[in-house]
């Protein structure tokens, strides 16, 4: 198993630790060729205009769209939603180029500004105990289509879901020491960490 990490921008240092520490192979994305090889890609939070702006022109995305459509598995958290996300509120991303392929509707910055930032413990299916999710300047999944499952929620809002291979979620499941939700995504995709 070795999965790649989105490394435009954002938090994907802790990615790739969070990666490092479950003992699972895992590079850097930067350029379409860093796709060859990889059982699944992890997209970052950070900051979504930026990372449109700077994988602009490079191929990177149009690489990555058409291997999500042929089934690589695929896990946004944050940003990384809002890039996956095939439908968002604003127009503030029109114009560059993103991915889409999970169908749900997205508003950028909906849970409040950097200052609002908080966490919250929330259940998610498959995990015994609550998870500390970290909120910030995230987005908010209004509403989701129908092969979409909800894996956790916060105040009755989606917060983490899944459709088939690819996995959105509106916290930063990659901040602080509790890698059960990269194992829970790891494990969907057989890997044993
Ligand atoms: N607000 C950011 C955006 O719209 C996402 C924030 C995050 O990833 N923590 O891209």
């Amino acid at each position: 198993m070795r999965v790649g990490v989105l490394s435009l921008q954002g938090a994907f240092r802790e990615h790739l630790s969070v990666l490092d520490s479950l003992g699972v192979s895992c590079c850097k994305v930067t350029r379409p060729e860093h796709l060859d090889g990889l059982d699944s890609v992890i997209l970052p939070g950070g900051e979504s205009s930026a990372m449109v702006r700077i994988a602009a022109g490079t191929g990177l995305f149009p690489a990555l769209r058409e291997r999500i459509g042929a089934g690589l598995p695929v896990f946004g958290t944050c940003a990384g939603l809002i890039l996956l996300a095939d439908r968002l509120t604003d127009d503030s991303l029109d114009g560059f180029d993103r991915l889409g392929g999970l169908d749900v509707t997205v508003a950028r910055n909906a849970y409040g500004r950097q200052r609002e930032s908080f966490s919250a413990p929330v259940q998610v299916t498959g995990l015994d105990d609550a998870f500390e999710a970290t909120f910030i300047r995230a987005p908010q999944i209004l509403s989701i289509g129908n092969g979409v499952e909800v894996l956790s929620e916060y105040a009755d809002v989606p917060v983490l879901v899944r459709q088939g291979n690819i996995w959105g979620g509106s916290f930063h499941p990659e901040l602080g020491i509790d890698t059960r939700i990269h194992e829970e995504f790891l494990h969907s995709l057989g890997a044993t960490v």
